[in-house]
């Protein structure tokens, strides 16, 4: 029996190829627990088999066990590949989609069949996820169902020795999906004059809609300055930079800095978008000023074919949908919602089942670090270290996934979004339905957020009361910590460094810079940043300049010249005066220590930046500012809390010959040797020496990476997240393992 990722990633044609290489008898059967193999032969042989099966298996597969016996056999007189048996309650993993493989690639030139077939793949590539309806996998239980195999290509199928054999979503240019083309009454069908059209639309400074794998994506030329400000403003998007596909690696590199992980990442068959730092300008409004761009390969085939076609090496390609709502998979609602936005939409007649964004990663510190997790990630499970199993995590209120517990594994939801936008609300619970229908889940006990607000908690609470199950809360750090020990396995107790922007506390106020000794169980706060007022709640994060006003009152208090600072020059004069005296009074101005807050203070007195237009824009700001290397950093002191007040006495001082490079460095530097001297504080009190880092602010690669560098050289082991993003995407395989271990449930 071999279990992992062994479904829809064409492993029984392996194993078949095996056999026949080693001149074996016996079966391979897919159950929904596995995949069984039976071999007619001796110890020794069987042994090897199931060396090469580890070494040889295909790209995507990933093998977790492989567990053998000896057993009486009926005779077999050849190897075959029987059907699907379903087992009930068992259930083995669906693979993410797969990105066309070389060898589909060059069948678009070569195959009779399938010359320039937009849906070509086979059993090493192709969709599957966002396919699939029901376990196990086979073509009845996809989207490809309602298309009829033809002669050919269920010749094919069924032909052990063939590349597409048992590829479900195996098809041709005679019997598979199509593409359609319109643009206002106009129709267009056939994919070479499809391209032509969209390859003319882009040169024309126009855009297009087209399904993607997992939704909707808006493209135009990334070169084009005005065709881009133009989809900006259709799109109604902010300034949050738009995703790029390169034409190929070489491309990549003409307009990024990579380096070998990099390319690794860019390359592999999940095709990410990836983080990197800029070399070449693209048009600047892809990136608004930031200094890295969202680079992606194509995936599709239909993406390779378009750029044989056109001139252009770079394309912005971002989500189809209208400002927050989540990207739309519907046809009808392509047809709806962006025809406005594009007058073009290019759709194929196979529906989409489950939803998946383009994911987006970075590498720090040589490692793949998740900013969102969706298409090519989604649903690959997290082994745990013991059951999880029923428990059913519904993540936190931003950037919003949840997580189920079937056994040791925690299967997370791909990016479902903030949970505030109606739409994205109903995709949430469209998608839990699929999920435990998908998985066969029946949830025994219920985890969620402290906050009371948050709609997951609304949520988890109606669940928990309609069907009497219990239910944990967890506080929204403490959940952030545990993803971390959940993906390393980490049991005991661990000194805990969470960075993030927001997060209920348990004194009410907002947490954000904790410093914690935590198990997977509880956790005991040790230290955190001072608190700060937000003066008008929620509009600080906002308007980044009031939070600079906040920590400046704070440290220097209400009889300073506030006007003699550059930033509120910026200010209207009764704005200013208003927001002062709510800070006077503490009036409409909870309390903060959130990290995010201190990195939009200290941005907005550097760029100066008043108005934050899309998510964590001051920080990203800050961030991209660094330039230069220096060791150096401010002075602060630890008391019962973190005092940032040399700090800010020093960049109020530092700004008046500003060298933005230099004092976003130090302040970065500052943050991290903070983290050092608190950690090591902790150690000597404890003698702790595991840390693990998360909260969505250790996005910022500089900190994360000094960080690490700085803990690992004073002998810290050091731990961060990789299999799921360290911001609220990741919220909730945390908070599946606390409820886990509160309910000591073990295996
Ligand atoms: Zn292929
Ligand atoms: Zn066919
Ligand atoms: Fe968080």
């Amino acid at each position: 029996m071999i279990r992992g990722l062994v479904q829809g990633v064409g492993f029984r044609p392996f194993i078949h190829r095996l056999a026949c290489m080693y001149c074996l008898t016996g079966e391979v059967v897919n159950r929904t627990d596995g995949v069984t193999v039976v071999l007619q032969c001796d110890l020794a042989t069987a042994e090897k088999f199931m060396g090469d099966i580890r070494a040889l298996a295909p790209a995507a597969a990933n093998i977790k066990s492989i567990e053998a016996r000896i057993t009486e056999i009926r005779r077999y007189s050849d190897f075959t590949i029987t059907p699907s048996r379903n087992i009930e309650e068992t259930i083995t993993e669906v693979s993410p989609d797969i990105a066309l493989c070389g060898e589909c690639l060059a069948d678009l030139a070569a195959d009779p069949a399938r010359i320039d077939y937009p849906f070509i793949n086979c059993t090493n590539c192709g969709p599957r996820f966002t396919i699939i309806q029901a376990l196990p996998y086979d073509r009845a239980n996809t989207t490809m169902d309602s298309f009829a195999m033809c002669h050919r290509c269920a010749a094919e199928y069924n032909d052990i020795s063939d590349r597409r054999f048992h590829a479900q979503p195996v098809a041709c240019n005679s019997c598979g999906p199509v593409y359609t083309l319109r643009a206002g009454d106009k129709v267009v069908t056939g994919i070479t004059d499809i391209l032509r059209f969209i390859s003319g639309r882009l040169d024309a400074g126009g855009s297009v809609a087209i399904k993607s794998t997992g939704g909707y994506n808006l493209m135009c030329d990334a070169l084009n300055e005005e065709a881009v400000t133009l989809l900006r403003q259709r799109k109604q998007r902010d300034l949050k930079p738009f995703a790029v596909m390169f034409r190929d690696i070489d491309a990549v590199r003409e307009y990024c800095f990579t380096d070998r992980e990099e390319e690794a990442a860019l390359l592999s068959w999940r095709r990410p978008i990836l983080i990197l730092r800029q070399r070449r300008e693209l048009a600047p409004s892809v990136s608004s000023g930031l200094n890295t761009v969202g680079a992606m390969l194509p995936h599709m085939p239909v993406h390779h074919m378009f750029f044989r076609l056109s001139g252009t090496p770079a394309i912005v390609l971002t989500s189809g949908n209208l400002s927050d709502e989540p990207i739309i998979t519907c046809d009808h609602h392509a047809e709806r919602d962006l025809m406005p936005v594009t007058g073009c939409v290019v759709s194929y007649n196979r529906e989409i089942c489950n939803r998946a964004d383009d994911s987006v990663v970075r590498i720090i510190g040589g490692n793949i670090s998740l900013i969102r997790r969706s298409r090519g990630y989604a649903p690959q499970p997290v082994d745990l270290e013991s059951s999880a199993e029923g428990i059913f995590a519904v993540g936190a209120e931003q950037k919003n996934s949840f997580c189920i517990g079937k056994n040791n594994q925690a299967f997370m939801s791909q990016y479902i979004g903030d949970l505030k936008n109606v739409a994205t609300y109903d995709y949430y619970q469209e998608t839990v339905r699929l999920f435990s229908s998908l998985f066969r889940f029946t949830p025994s006990s219920i985890v969620c957020d402290m906050h009371p607000d948050y709609l997951s908690t609304r949520f988890a609470e109606e669940l928990a009361e309609g069907t009497g199950l219990s239910l944990t809360r967890v506080q929204h750090h403490h959940a952030h910590a545990a993803s971390v020990m959940a993906e390393h396995r980490l049991a005991g107790r661990v000194i805990a460094v969470i960075m993030d922007g927001t997060g209920y506390g348990t004194d009410g106020n907002t947490w954000g810079s904790e410093f914690m000794t935590v198990t997977a169980r509880d956790f005991e706060r040790y230290t955190h940043f001072d608190y700060f007022m937000m003066p008008g709640g929620d509009a600080a994060v906002d308007e980044p300049w009031r939070m600079a006003l906040s920590c400046l009152y704070s440290y220097l208090g209400g009889g300073y010249d506030f006007r003699s600072v550059k930033l509120f020059r910026t200010i209207e004069e009764r704005k200013l005066d208003t927001v002062t005296a709510m800070l006077a009074q503490g009036i409409n101005s909870p309390l903060t220590c959130g990290a995010g807050r201190v990195f939009d203070a200290v941005s907005a007195l550097l760029m100066p930046c008043t108005r934050s237009s899309f998510d964590s824009e001051a920080p990203m700001r800050l961030e991209s500012a660094v330039c230069c290397t220096t060791e150096d950093y401010y002075p602060f002191t630890l008391n019962s809390t973190v005092s940032l007040s040399e700090m800010f006495h020093e960049i109020l001082r530092d700004i008046e010959k500003p060298d933005i490079s230099l004092i976003s460095a130090k302040f970065h530097n500052t943050i991290a040797q903070i983290i050092l001297a608190v950690c090591i504080k902790i150690r000597r009190e404890t003698g702790l020496k595991d840390v693990v880092l998360s909260g969505g602010v250790f996005q910022n690669r500089y900190l994360l990476e000094k960080s690490l560098y700085l803990l690992s050289m004073n002998k810290f082991m050091v731990y961060t997240n990789h299999q799921v993003p360290a911001n609220d995407g990741g919220i909730s395989l945390g908070q599946l393992l606390t409820a886990a271990e509160r309910r000591g449930v073990c295996v």
